[in-house]
This record gives C-alpha cells, sequence and structure tokens, in this order.
C-alpha cells in the first residue's frame, strides 16, 4: 500500500526498506503539521531522491511515525516528483523517553490503540484518504519491554491480525528483540511479520536465531564509512543460509525541522557506491543482491495475515 494507492508487489523493484525525508523531535505535545513548510521541505529533498532514482531504486518506505513528522500529503507530492513509489506507516514512536507518545496513549488499552490504527488503515490518515503500507513502532533500546512499551507492541501485533500490515520496530540491541519475540508469540503472529529494525546493534549471534524463528532482520544504518561491520553481519546471516531474512537501508535523511540549517542531510546511495561492490568482491552474486534489494522488501512488506500456526 503506497502513499497513491495499493500496488502490485512485483512493481516495487529496487526498495529501500527504511529510510526518512523529515522528522520533527519537538514531542507530541507539539508537533503537527504547522510546523514545516511542505515547499521548503519537499525542495531540500528532491535532489536527494533523483540520486536514488538515478541509482536504481524504484521504492523507499519511509519509517517517520506520527507525532515524529509524518506528513502523507507531502509524501504524495514528493512521489509525484521525485518518480519514487513511497509507502508511510500508522504506529506510534515509543523511544526518546516517550516523548512522541501522544498524552492519550497512556490511558488507552492496547484494543484501544489497534483501533486508532486499524481506522487509519480503513479509512486513510487525518482525513486525507491517504493509507498506511506497514505499522511503525519504537522501544527503548537499553532494556527488556516496560508495561508501556509491551503495550505498544501488543497494540502493533493485534492491528497487524486485523489488517494484515507488516510491523516494523525501532529496536536496537537483542534484549528488546528477544522481548518482542516473546510478544508476538503470545498474541499469535508469526515472527514473519515483524522487523527488528536497528539489528545492526544486537549480537550476530541472536541475529541469526531470531531470522531462524523468520523474523526480518533490518540492517538499516548503512553509510560509506561503515561498510565493514555490514559486510561482516550480512555475510553472516548468508553463512547461516538466512539471507533469505534480511533487509538492508539508509535510515538517512533528513529534513530536521527542529534545526533545519545545522544538520547534514544525508543521501540514499552508499548501498549501492559501496556496500554493493565490498559483497561482490567477497563472492556474492547478482542473485544474492536481487534479493536483498528487491525480492526481501518486497517480501517482507506484502500487506498479508501472518498468524503463528502452532504444531499440536
Ligand atoms: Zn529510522
Amino acid at each position: 500500500m503506497t502513499v497513491n494507492g495499493p500496488l502490485s508487489p512485483d512493481e516495487m523493484g529496487i526498495t529501500l526498506p527504511h529510510e526518512h525525508f523529515m522528522v520533527d523531535f519537538i514531542g507530541a505535545d507539539s508537533t503537527g503539521y504547522h510546523r514545516w513548510n511542505k515547499d521548503t521541505v519537499i525542495a531540500k529533498v528532491v535532489p536527494y531522491l533523483s540520486e536514488a532514482r538515478q541509482a536504481g531504486v524504484s521504492t523507499i518506505v519511509e519509517c517517520t511515525p506520527a507525532f515524529l513528522g509524518r506528513d502523507p500529503v507531502m509524501l504524495q507530492k514528493l512521489s509525484q516528483l521525485s518518480d519514487i513509489i513511497i509507502i508511510t506507516n500508522t504506529g506510534y514512536y515509543g523511544a526518546i523517553n516517550n516523548k512522541a507518545l501522544p498524552a492519550t496513549f497512556f490511558s488507552q488499552s492496547a484494543d484501544q490503540i489497534a483501533e486508532i490504527w486499524i481506522n487509519e488503515w480503513k479509512n486513510g490518515i487525518d482525513s486525507t484518504f491517504i493509507r498506511p503500507g506497514f505499522i511503525k513502532i519504537a522501544v527503548p533500546g537499553d532494556s527488556v519491554l516496560s508495561p508501556v512499551h509491551e503495550k505498544l507492541v501488543r497494540a502493533a501485533a493485534r492491528t497487524h491480525l486485523r489488517t494484515g500490515l507488516t510491523i516494523n520496530a525501532h529496536t536496537g540491541p537483542d534484549a528488546p528483540a528477544l522481548a518482542e519475540l516473546r510478544v508476538l508469540k503470545e498474541e499469535g503472529v508469526d515472527p514473519s511479520a515483524f522487523i527488528w529494525t536497528h539489528a545492526q546493534d544486537g549480537s550476530q549471534e541472536v541475529q541469526v536465531a531470531l531470522a531462524g524463528e523468520g523474523m526480518w532482520i533490518s540492517l538499516d544504518n548503512v553509510m560509506v564509512d561503515n561498510i565493514d561491520h555490514y559486510v561482516s553481519m550480512i555475510q553472516n546471516l548468508k553463512r547461516h543460509k538466512l539471507l533469505k531474512r534480511v533487509l538492508i537501508s539508509h535510515d538517512a535523511g533528513w529534513y530536521d525541522v527542529i534545526n533545519p540549517a545545522q544538520v547534514t542531510f544525508r543521501g540514499y546511495t552508499a548501498i549501492f557506491s559501496h556496500l554493493k561492490p565490498a559483497l561482490i568482491k567477497i563472492g556474492f552474486t547478482e542473485d544474492d543482491w536481487q534479493l536483498l534489494t528487491v525480492r526481501n522488501p518486497k517480501e517482507a512488506y506484502i500487506v498479508r495475515v501472518r498468524e503463528l500456526t502452532v504444531n499440536r
């Protein structure tokens, strides 16, 4: 499901499964569409999207959630101007000390929160008719899940079962990822409906274990100067025959609403200019590359309910 409506998964092509165009870290109590000028942001972002298009990118999954700068109308314009297919999301961001969670979240149940997200799926975001293509949540990386963050994961799991939207969870290290797996299983969701985002901050041992469970391993902060770390993780997953569970992206961007002039915008091409040659050099094939950049993101973001089947 793109910002311009449904699309056949086979039309996605080369896909960057985790990027950002604009982020507003001011907090849920103060953010809103009044905080940025769409045209100014568009003028800044379009050249980077054109550069990605030149590198062969066809689809970008925009991972900025509500209360953190999600602007579906602006995404639609960016898609038209850049000729890139863009996917947006529903869900809430529970990292950065819960600052991006709306006040209502704390008194609502997991079912009530899921209802809000399901409504966006059915009717569109903020009366735009633009529908989300996945669920984005975030939990803190420093511990196992607190009750607040466990509720977030449960709401995402229940939304998945009612919509088929994949869950993309900003997570980081091993401990919260393992806790998320437990919650998914309790809720009856197959791990293949779940993306462990920022898995590059986890251990290779747990990357292999959770990929083995079917979870998507998102290695998503590729930069020109950290390629070796990514090569090592991807090579290890390939060695365990788990390349089919790996997603690679830059987690790049972005126009910072708080400091528009002070932040260096990071582009979306290091994967093609630096990571690909490094992998080819150690024996990766064009078919491996196709798997990483086309087939895996397609499979990960297909809208389909993935219920856990229990062997009785
Ligand atoms: Zn991100």
